[in-house]
């Protein structure tokens, strides 16, 4: 696969599902990849990418930034509160708001620098222990509890367990972003980015069908 592959794949799943393809944004999810490989997809104009890590973001992006003019950067990845300062001043994104401290910590920063990058909130669809994001019967406190820190919750963000099918996930969660009044949907990987498609994803998170397998040290 590879960048324009997957906007062919974005285009028909759009037309499919009767949306303008405007309504969606495409995060290239290049952690842990080569640089090489990053370097190619922002050479065919990519502008938007994902990462995992606020340290390999941090050591990434500044140089690319200065090479490239704006990218936007999300962090899709798991935020430890003592990370937070370094990740807002680094990313134009946050999907994994995902607990009462890390909200209080983000509250806090965004007031001492008068802004905040726009954050979605994960959600546990999949009640699974090991996975982050809040339980679904959550959801709307904690919602409303963001709000009431004046945070800029854009939307919710999910990942299916991997051994279920993904559109009743993507359902659950469009429907609880629906009940909020939340527009931003960010679901969907390489392997059912078009079943996101369908079921209104805003944000859709594709790594290794853009860029290859990913190989971790
Ligand atoms: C790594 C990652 C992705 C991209 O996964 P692929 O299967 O390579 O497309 C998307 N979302 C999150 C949260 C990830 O950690």
């Amino acid at each position: 696969m590879s960048l324009s592959a997957i906007q062919s794949r974005l285009l028909t799943a759009c037309q499919a599902a009767g949306r303008d393809p405007a309504t969606l944004t495409l995060i290239a999810v290049s952690k842990v990849q080569p640089l090489d490989r990053v370097r190619a997809v922002l050479d065919e104009g990519h502008r938007v990418f994902g990462e995992n890590y606020v340290q390999e973001a941090a050591g990434k992006w500044p140089d690319l930034r200065a090479e490239f003019g704006p990218v936007q950067v999300h962090m899709i990845g798991p935020l430890q509160t003592n990370k937070a300062k370094l990740a807002v001043d680094l990313f134009d994104a946050i999907h994994t708001l995902d607990r009462p401290s890390l909200a209080t910590k983000l509250a806090n920063l965004a007031q001492a620098r008068g802004g905040s990058p726009d954050l979605f909130i994960q959600i546990n669809t999949g009640e699974e222990p090991q996975k982050a994001g809040v339980l679904p019967g959550d959801a709307d406190a904690f919602i409303a509890e963001a709000r009431r820190l004046d945070l800029p919750v854009k939307g919710l963000m999910c990942i299916p367990p991997e051994d279920e099918p993904s559109p009743p996930h993507f359902a659950a969660l469009a429907a609880i972003a629906a009940r909020n009044g939340l527009a931003g949907l960010s679901m969907g990987m390489s392997s059912d980015f078009e079943a996101a498609i369908a079921a209104g994803a805003t944000h859709i998170r594709v790594g290794s069908a853009i860029f290859g397998a990913r190989t971790y040290a």
